[in-house]
């Protein structure tokens, strides 16, 4: 690994991170137990974009059971509903991503009658013609064996161990996240892992369906399970080695990122469960429990890569992940009712859509510096994150609890290199803009009630 003057680079055994020592940014990343290295290569433009507007929203259209949920001809006035919270990215499940089929069909994703499908590229057209980014989810690599492409590829395909059976059969027994505990016709079942790896049968069908997708008319893309942390040992895969499965995999998801992206300059790829070594090649890392960890180190640790924050109705976590800088991403009830089953979230969502937007050279083009530089003492439901970069830095407060409070905060931008000697700015979600107090030997100090649910910027420079 590269360690001087110009990087630094922490280890821990089994990943290797460099970072730029004057932007912060990570530029390399370093597998220690293959000896694989990756280039940190972040979308720049193309991810400030995304990172300007509030978050994606999700919409399910036919149920795990295959029972339809929306017909595809309601997606404008679905779509409308996240327009008017603030929404302008969408995806689409259908019979979740191809990985579920569960009403007798073994079709592919889409196999649908030329009605249906007609109905769904004039439902795509008619909603990017409103500006809105439509990506859909796919899963391609969890395979039924009832599910008519194991026969094409199941067995050439699947993930082998050393013994020649296949490594994995997945069914996430005892997952609340899962649907083991709704009934048997609801599992995986018999299934198979597929090997993810490029010039492949495997990629070869992925590559089908990804063109598939956008010549209907979808921007983005959603690859679910882009990951593989198994060895393999199909002969006829012909890997380096068996570990270096995984370093095929990352192999294959830059061949899908380049596809997405040579087709649309909007076009952005989401990846289910962060993994380090593809941060360069998926723009936006979907993970079910930010809420659970310390969500701080990875946006510390990661400022070129966007997190989405999923949120389904609780208007508290929704402000705390936007306190962070993370994307939000939107399921409201269960991703089936639209923003219309989630009232209070769409209105929340309204609102930060604006504050993001007026605040994004503060908050956006600059970095999470968490709490360095930054004192806060304020009720338990407050919290308070700084942002600093390009002489400007700003402080994000956000209520989480639903209980008025008092904070008082000190903060000084020097910490950062940021030169802020005249006084900041407020800016609340209602659009209410207001000086605050000059510095006093740099440091700034702020003392603010925040009503319940209520989020502030305070920004300098
Ligand atoms: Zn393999």
């Amino acid at each position: 690994m590269i360690s001087n003057a110009a990087h630094e680079t922490i280890a821990n055994g089994k990943v290797a991170l460099s970072f730029c020592r004057k932007s912060g940014s990570l530029v390399r990343i370093g597998d220690m137990e293959t000896g694989m290295e990756y280039l940190a290569e972040p979308s720049g433009a193309r991810l400030f974009r995304l990172m300007e507007s509030l978050g994606i929203g999700n919409l399910q259209f036919t149920e795990f059971s295959g029972e339809v949920i929306h017909e595809f001809a309601q997606l404008p006035q679905l779509a409308d509903e996240f327009v008017k919270a603030g929404i302008q990215h969408i995806c689409l499940w259908h019979r979740a991503g191809g990985l579920y089929q569960m009403n007798g069909a073994t079709k592919e994703i889409m196999d649908e009658p030329e009605t249906v499908l007609q109905e769904l590229e004039k439902a795509l057209a008619d909603v990017k013609e409103s500006g809105i980014n439509m990506s859909i989810i796919l899963n391609l690599r969890l395979l039924k064996v009832i599910f008519d492409p194991y026969r094409e590829i199941g067995e050439s395909e699947a993930i082998r161990s050393k013994d020649g059976s296949p490594a994995s059969r997945e069914a996430y027994p005892g997952s609340p996240y899962h649907l083991n505990n709704l009934g048997p016709s609801y599992n995986l079942g018999d299934s198979v892992t597929l090997c993810q790896r490029p010039e492949s049968p495997f990629a070869e069908r992925a590559r089908t369906l990804v063109e598939k997708m956008l010549n209907l008319g979808f921007t983005s893309i959603f690859i679910d399970q882009p990951l593989n942390s198994q060895c393999c040992f199909a002969p006829q895969h012909a890997h380096s080695a068996p570990d270096l499965a995984h370093h095929d995999c990352v192999r294959w998801m830059g061949d899908v990122s380049r596809l997405v992206k040579a087709r649309s300059e909007e076009g952005y790829v989401i990846g289910e469960l962060p993994e380090l070594f593809q941060t360069q090649k998926i723009d936006l890392w979907w993970y079910w429990q930010w809420k659970y960890l310390s969500p701080e180190v990875y946006r510390y640790s990661h400022p070129d890569s966007l997190q989405l924050w999923v949120v389904d109705g609780d208007v508290g976590e929704l402000n705390r992940a936007f306190a962070m800088g993370f994307y939000a991403n939107l399921t409201p009830a269960g991703m089936e009712r639209g923003m219309s089953g989630r009232p209070a979230v769409a209105a929340q969502a309204a609102a930060l859509a604006k504050l993001r937007e007026a605040t994004a050279a503060w908050t956006v083009e600059t970095r999470f510096v968490d709490r360095e530089g930054l004192e806060c003492e304020s009720a338990p439901g407050i919290v308070a994150y700084a942002f600093a970069g390009h002489g400007r830095a700003a402080v994000i407060m956000a209520e989480t609890a639903g209980v008025a409070g008092e904070a008082r905060l000190t903060f000084e931008p020097a910490r950062h290199g940021t030169t802020a000697n005249e006084a900041g700015v407020l800016l609340r979600q209602t659009g209410v803009e207001e000086p605050t107090t000059p510095p006093e030997n740099g440091r700034h100090t702020l003392k603010i009630e925040l009503a319940p649910f209520d989020v502030a910027v305070w920004r300098f420079a």
